[in-house]
């Protein structure tokens, strides 16, 4: 059986360095602090908003939530983002997407502040990931999936990486972090041709479909490196992601399980990325 990246491992050893940092700033007078804006109550943002404020009392930031009710105006919820997006105390805004439908995102994005904008939202942090500028913000999971590599001394360069999946969030700037450090990237979806047989091409096979364990035992090499992104429910109501770790884990040399994987890291990263907009908004750091 391959290795399984921990996600709990990886996040413990971030810990140390966001106790530590979060500490530096208080002492210069700053409290770190994020602010999470949640339209609505659906369960999947309320399970990731418990894990964001244990992480974030963990590392010694505070943490906010502003809860919306979901039939508020366009206007009312412009208003509301615009008090958290201008409040001095507030280094790090994370709002739960999607959006109800009767809600405009894309003004969002625009309007929100970059150094803020801690889950790259804002065309600002998407270009800088595209062009491969790390002085912005990534999203957090897809820098989650770096961080988890890196922890387990996977190397990227000259490497074959397959991503299955192109949205936005997850698929396409994992794509260009991947890029930026040297991997040779195909990146999948619906209307991909042999799906199978561009899996088992990869040295490093990410999944990011959300389809429930349709990564199967035959698609991938024996001692490939394979990373779940996915977050699913089955049929029978259990969590699971989109790789078929059961006919996975004894040929991959290294995997990630569902629960336990990359979603364990994503918090971590969110802390990071508060500290640094923290560091930002002050003036103190533009690394
Ligand atoms: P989206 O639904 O936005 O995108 C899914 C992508 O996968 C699309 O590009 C789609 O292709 C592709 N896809 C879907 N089915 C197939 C298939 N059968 N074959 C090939 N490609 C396929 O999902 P997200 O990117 O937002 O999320 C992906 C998964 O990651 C979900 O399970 C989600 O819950 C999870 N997630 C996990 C996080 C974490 O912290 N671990 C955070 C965010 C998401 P096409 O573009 O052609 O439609």
């Amino acid at each position: 059986m391959g290795t399984v990246m921990k996600g709990a491992e990886v996040a413990k050893e971030m810990k140390e360095t966001l106790i530590r940092e979060a500490n530096e700033l208080k002492e210069k007078g700053i409290d770190p602090c994020l602010a999470i804006i949640r339209v609505g109550a659906r369960s999947a943002d309320l399970s990731y908003e418990r894990g964001a404020k244990k992480r974030m009392e963990l590392a010694g930031i505070a943490c906010k939530v502003v809860e919306l009710s979901e039939d508020i105006t366009q206007e009312e919820f412009e208003e509301e983002f615009q008090k958290v997006n201008q409040d001095p105390e507030v280094h790090g805004i994370l709002l739960f997407r999607p959006l109800p439908k009767h809600l405009n995102e894309e003004k969002i994005k625009n309007i929100i502040h970059p150094f803020k904008d801690v889950d790259c939202m804002s065309p600002v942090n998407l270009a800088k990931v595209f062009s491969g500028d790390d002085s912005g913000f990534a999203p957090c999971t897809p820098e989650a999936v770096i961080k988890m590599l890196e922890h387990y001394g996977i190397s990227l360069c000259g490497k074959k990486v397959t991503v299955v999946g192109r949205s936005m969030v997850v698929g396409r700037p994992l794509s260009m972090l991947l890029l930026k450090r040297h991997a040779t990237i195909t990146i999948c979806h619906t209307r991909t041709k042999d799906l199978e047989k561009v899996c088992r091409e990869a040295d490093i096979l990410i999944a990011a479909a959300g389809k429930p364990r349709m990564i199967t035992g035959d698609m991938a090499k024996e001692n490939a490196v394979i990373v779940d992104v996915g977050i699913n429910v089955d049929e029978e109501g259990r969590m699971c992601g989109d790789v078929d770790f059961e006919s996975l884990a004894e040929k991959a040399a290294f995997i990630t399980p569902v629960p336990g994987g990359v979603g364990g890291v994503t918090t971590s990263i969110l802390a990071a990325h508060v500290l640094r907009g923290a560091k930002y908004l002050n003036g103190i750091s533009k690394e």
